[in-house]
């Protein structure tokens, strides 16, 4: 079966270039009833860090995105490595190189004028007098013919061998080098297909060669192109957040992302929203676009409000409550079960967890609320004296709901031979305290009965 496999470098947060590359990993294992696979490429100690490790986890937990199988990492490996490197030697497809500083620096300005790719001198010269010099261990490459990688997104891309050196497969200090680790992993954890960004795409070539000179089965290759910021730049600070941990800050839920994310390079037709289902049943590499993807943060918000709108009522008023929390709001103490009644009445209209946030914020309020001075005014004798009768029916409503309060205040309205206009403003602004809130029988429902009695009476005494 199919296995994939997201293998992202601990050196800082996972970004949303890496989190679409793990998704779309993960959409392909999930097509296909396969696996997918989590490595962590910490073999650049000095890079590598436990804050990274942790934040890279904390990213993918949030979208949802686990491991199949225990997550590997790679520099544990380092001796399985070493031992392909060793074999890789006895086989004639790799050599001790003994190279000076020197003599790499001069070699490298020769490529880079336009000379051969680098070849060390010692790929077919006896060793020196002295082997235990320092010196590394280098692939030998094939210096004719050409090197096919047939990817699933870009179609078939043909490298000259001439053109690829012999990379460096162990560091003088017997540290294996990237190339060499991704193809010894990728070979013994199984993995079939090979789907990351297409800065990688001149790998894939050496690391064909690699798989060809161990004679080991290709995985199939798909380079999917980088994420661009919405000017078509390539995605920077200031395009704005870039850390998965900051979209869900910015009040994103984890299937909004998702969502997002997978449309960023493929898509389904004019399918703009759509569920994790639908998706894994859609989504094939093959489909992935050519063309870098543009962040559209327009797009993201109206996919994110879709997804929000369908998620669960205490869900998100758990997640409205800790937002809440993390900007350090005054909360009154019955926080959690006001959010619960009020976030069904207004999450129609919020595309983010903060969004919802201020739309809760009317209800969170304590009495008595400081009234906006436009409502002090609205409150003449006259309207005292009808908001005082509407108090009265309110008092005897048999059934506190939205539809129930909704005929209230149509009947109401009529039995006073009134418009809305005569008291409806002065209603929200007591109900409110000015803040932002749906219509008011949504406003009532949400505040239950008690709160709007309270709230109406405060205002009236
Ligand atoms: N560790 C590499 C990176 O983070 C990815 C290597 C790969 O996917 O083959 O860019």
């Amino acid at each position: 079966g199919v296995v994939t496999r997201f293998a992202p470098s601990p050196t800082g947060f996972l970004h949303i270039g890496g989190a679409r590359t793990a998704l779309f990993n993960w959409l392909y294992a999930r097509h296909t009833g396969g696996k997918f696979l989590v490595r962590v490429e910490d073999t650049d100690r000095e890079r590598s860090t436990e804050a990274a490790v942790a934040a890279i986890f904390e990213g993918l937990d949030w979208l949802g995105l686990k491991s199949d199988d225990e997550v590997v990492f790679q520099y544990s490996r380092a001796d399985r490595h070493r031992a392909v490197v060793e074999e890789m030697l006895a086989a004639g497809r790799a050599y001790r190189c003994w190279m000076t500083v020197e003599e790499l620096a001069a070699a490298r300005e020769a490529a880079r004028a336009g000379g051969p790719a680098l070849r060390s001198p010692w790929r077919d010269a006896p060793p020196p007098n002295d082997p235990s010099l320092p010196h590394v261990i280098r692939f030998k490459g094939p210096t004719e013919g050409t090197t096919l990688v047939d990817d699933l997104v870009k179609g078939p891309v043909t490298f000259n061998n001439a053109d690829l050196d012999d990379l460096v497969l162990l560091r003088a200090d017997g540290a294996p080098t990237y190339n060499l680790a991704v193809v010894v992993d990728d070979h013994d954890m199984g993995v079939t297909h090979v789907i990351r960004g297409d800065d990688h795409l001149n790998n894939a070539a050496r690391q064909t060669l690699i798989y060809q000179a161990n004679g080991w089965t290709l995985p199939a290759f798909g380079h999917i192109p980088l994420i661009h910021g919405p000017d078509g730049a390539k995605l920077s600070k200031r395009h704005g957040a870039q850390a998965v941990g900051e979209f869900a800050d910015m009040g994103y839920i984890p299937e909004g992302m998702r969502n997002y994310l997978a449309r960023l390079g493929w898509g389904h037709g004019d399918d703009e929203v759509f569920s994790d289902e639908q998706a894994i049943a859609w989504f094939d590499v093959k489909d992935v676009v050519k063309a870098p993807a543009r962040l559209d943060w327009a797009k993201l918000n109206f996919i994110n409000g879709q997804h929000l709108r369908q998620a669960d009522d205490a869900r998100l008023a758990d997640l409205t409550l800790k937002a809440l929390q993390a900007q350090n709001a005054e909360l009154p103490a019955d926080a959690a079960q006001r959010l619960l009644a009020v976030v069904p009445q207004v999450k129609e209209g919020a595309k983010t967890v903060l969004e919802l946030a201020e739309h809760c914020a009317f209800a969170l309020k304590v009495r008595p609320l400081v009234l906006e001075e436009k409502t002090v005014k609205q409150l003449t004798d006259e309207t005292v004296e009808r908001l005082a009768r509407l108090r009265a029916q309110l008092g005897a409503a048999p059934v506190w709901g939205v539809s129930e309060l909704e005929t209230l205040l149509k009947s109401f309205a009529e039995s006073e031979g009134v418009g809305f206009g005569k008291f409806g403003p002065s209603l929200r602004g007591i109900l409110t305290g000015g803040a932002q809130a749906p219509d008011l029988n949504k406003i009532m429902a949400a505040l239950g009965r008690e709160e709007s009695l309270g709230r109406l009476d405060d205002a009236l005494a």
